[in-house]
């Protein structure tokens, strides 16, 4: 069973489990991605009911590279915290250059649900310092374009805040277990087990 934690079918995000006959399990996620703050950000449902069909709010976050909309990237982003912890779903997040921002609202939100920092890629410090706040890590790209920097994440990452995900690359999900197994020194089953058992705790907390 593979877990992706991150994918986009249809403009939309999903999570996607596909199992040993290659069948797929689609789960919708919604959220305002912080690129789109300024033309939906008055969209959120009044109606939270409506989002209960929803697996995971995300992706959401913040993205320093659109550094004109940061104030209201901030603004919707505690918003989609708020609307995670009444829905009690766990939050994929985009981060680009705002780590340290994303632990501050982390820690200003005190929110309690999972959050999944989507296609991470940074230091291992950096990573330490969200594994302090409950927060897990999911690997894509990285394992591709920094082999080196993927394998030190990948020694130091405590096995129960690791995921894996495609993205937009448009790569098969079990090739990237794959990649990851091979940096790792391990058999592709025992990270689809873990990283199965990762997303039960996400599921459990709705
Ligand atoms: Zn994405």
């Amino acid at each position: 069973m593979f877990v992706d934690i991150h994918t986009h079918l249809d403009n939309q995000s999903v999570i996607k489990i596909v199992d040993e006959f290659s069948e797929e399990k689609i789960l919708k996620t919604w959220g305002i991605h912080p690129w789109e703050v300024d033309v939906i950000a008055n969209e959120v449902p009044r109606d939270l009911r409506s989002l209960g069909m929803t697996e995971a709010i995300g992706e959401v976050g913040l993205d320093k590279v659109h550094k004109e909309t940061f104030e209201k990237q901030i603004d919707v982003f505690g918003e989609m915290i708020r609307l995670s912890e009444t829905l009690k779903k766990p939050v994929i997040v985009h981060c680009v250059r705002a780590y340290s921002e994303i632990i501050e609202m982390r820690k200003k939100t005190q929110a309690t649900m999972p959050w999944v920092i989507h296609g991470f890629n940074s230091s291992v410090e950096t990573m330490r310092q969200l594994l302090r706040y409950d927060i897990y890590i999911s690997l894509g790209e990285i394992l591709y374009r920094n082999e080196n920097q993927a394998v030190e994440i990948l020694k130091n990452i405590p096995l129960d805040r690791l995921f894996l995900e495609t993205d937009v690359s448009g790569r098969d999900i079990s090739d990237v277990y794959a990649k990851a197994a091979s940096l790792m020194g391990c058999e592709i089953g025992f990270l689809c087990k873990q990283i199965f058992e990762n997303y039960g705790r996400l599921e459990a907390t709705h």
